[in-house]
């Protein structure tokens, strides 16, 4: 579930679809490198209807990581799950790969509805494990990148090390203008 959530985040991020975002979207070909890499098997085809459909399911996904409070994802996470999804089932694709919960309404549904439900249940199964919001939005004013966020500790802020570095770099420079 820690994979299929991360995906979710990889997806969101690479789909760039946010409140302000009205510009194109990505290319179907930079979607499906993404979710090779997350172990997704040929084909993946998507087409550009497919792609514009997963960026409005990214546009509701990131209200999920917006929530700064365990409370506050599953209220979102119970908003997606009443109108979005289907009923949980397993499906092992005919015996293609190990059994896993889908809550889509079936194993061939389009890209869309595939992403939004998976992503659900795994960020659904991260609240009830670790009693955290599942994810985040990066702090950095100049990235809207989303990532998972860490299962115990302190929280980190940034979505990757560039974004911190850059920023404290940025902080650094202000103090020395004081
Ligand atoms: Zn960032």
């Amino acid at each position: 579930m820690l994979s299929t959530a991360r995906r979710t985040a990889a997806l969101v991020n690479v789909l760039g679809a946010g409140p302000a975002d009205t510009g194109p979207g990505p290319a179907p070909d930079a979607v499906a490198e993404v979710l090779r890499a997350y172990g997704e098997k040929e084909p993946v085809d998507l087409t550009v209807r497919d792609v514009e459909g997963m960026r409005e399911a990214a546009v509701l996904l990131r209200e999920v990581f917006a929530a700064e409070s365990a409370d506050a994802a599953a209220h979102v996470l119970n908003r997606l799950l009443g109108t979005h999804t289907g009923r949980l089932r397993l499906s092992s694709h005919q015996g293609g790969s190990p059994w896993h919960p889908h809550i889509d309404h079936a194993d061939d549904a389009p890209w869309p509805e595939w992403f939004l439900a998976s992503s659900c249940l795994a960020l659904t199964v991260l609240v009830w494990d670790r009693q955290r919001p599942p994810g985040r939005v990066c702090a950095s004013g100049s990235c809207r990148n989303v990532f998972i966020a860490r299962g115990s500790g302190p929280e980190r802020r940034y979505c990757s090390r560039r974004c911190a570095t850059r920023e404290r770099v940025a902080a650094h420079r202000r103090r020395a203008e004081g």
